[in-house]
């Protein structure tokens, strides 16, 4: 991003790429240089468009969607399969200024399940569509339908063939982080002010067919709100949604007056008690930005209107 002119805008994106990193030990240079790379390009899609003053929405749309099409990921292409290896994916988006949002659960052929979100918040009367649904209104909206097989990776293949070992006792080992979570999000704040988060993913491998995580529930997985914060978690989706972590990270703020990166600490450490692991990102009303996770790692990234992109993976 460097040899671009100076923006005038005052903006922030941050993104994650899931708290399922791989450990440390096993991360290789050349696998790790990919992710960056992968980070890198969802945040600079992102950039273009807040650079040129464009909004939030479009930003976090913008830099799902990068993520979404990214194998490596949790999402879209890249995504988990279910126990009964099938995907069924979960995407959902907040515009911080009107408090409208849109959800998908459990689709099935959308190749940008973020897009569908979207498209549920602008153009129909609802909040979410699950399933054959959520196919269909997709299609009926001009979105591009996949076949199944245009998800699946053989990495996904693995692990979901590593879990149904465990699963009949044939493996001892314990999955790791990266066999279990994924996910993709970002929030902005734009050069007026506006607030926006959007989150997509597989949810996890080997999870039961029809199962819905937090990434679709509004106030859970994704939440925006121009009042306090725009927020987009990953980690253990049953215990996001218990312990509404979105929303609370927002509340805190509102109610408790507390930083972005106090109240999204609390949150997650609230998540934490009941027993789930996870990260999240947050971006305030003013730009600054936190991204705590209880996990080994989590892929993450921001970007400022200075133009400058920081990537990490682990602390
Ligand atoms: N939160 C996601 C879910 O439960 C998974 C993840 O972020 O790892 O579906």
């Amino acid at each position: 991003m460097a040899a671009r002119t100076k923006s005038k805008y005052h903006f922030a994106l941050a993104i994650h790429g899931g708290a399922g990193t791989l450990p440390r030990a096993q991360m290789q240079p050349q696998r790790e240089a990919r992710y960056r790379t992968g980070l890198e390009r969802a945040l600079r899609a992102g950039y273009d468009v807040l650079h040129t003053g464009g909004s939030s929405i479009d930003a976090v749309t913008a830099a799902v969607v990068v993520l979404e099409d990214d194998p490596l990921f949790n999402a879209g292409r890249g995504a988990v399969l279910n126990e009964a290896g099938a995907h069924e994916l979960d995407a959902s988006i907040m515009d911080g200024a009107t408090l409208r949002a849109g959800a998908v659960a459990a689709a099935r052929r959308i190749r940008n399940p973020v897009l569908a979100a979207r498209a549920v918040m602008e153009k129909s009367p609802h909040v979410m569509l699950a399933g054959a649904g959520a196919d269909a209104f997709a299609r009926k909206k001009g979105l591009e339908l996949v076949t199944p097989d245009y998800f699946t990776t053989r990495q996904r293949l693995v692990s979901l063939e590593l879990a149904l070992l465990r699963k009949r006792g044939r493996l001892s080992s314990k999955a790791t982080a990266a066999e279990k979570h994924g996910t993709v999000g970002a929030v902005a704040l734009d050069s007026v002010g506006n607030l926006a988060a959007a989150t997509s993913t597989g949810g996890f491998t080997n999870k039961m067919a029809g199962r819905v995580g937090d990434t679709s529930i509004i106030g859970a997985g994704t939440y925006a709100n121009n009042e306090t914060c725009a927020v987009s978690g990953t980690g253990d989706g049953e215990f996001f949604i218990r312990g509404v972590l979105g929303h609370n990270v927002s509340a805190r703020m509102r109610y408790l007056h507390e930083s972005v990166s106090a109240a999204a600490r609390a949150a997650l450490a609230e998540v934490a008690a009941l027993g789930g692991l996870g990260g999240l990102i947050a971006v305030d009303r003013r730009g600054r930005i936190a991204m705590p996770f209880t996990t080994e790692g989590m892929y993450r990234g921001h970007v400022l209107g200075n133009g400058k992109v920081v990537v990490s993976i682990f602390r």
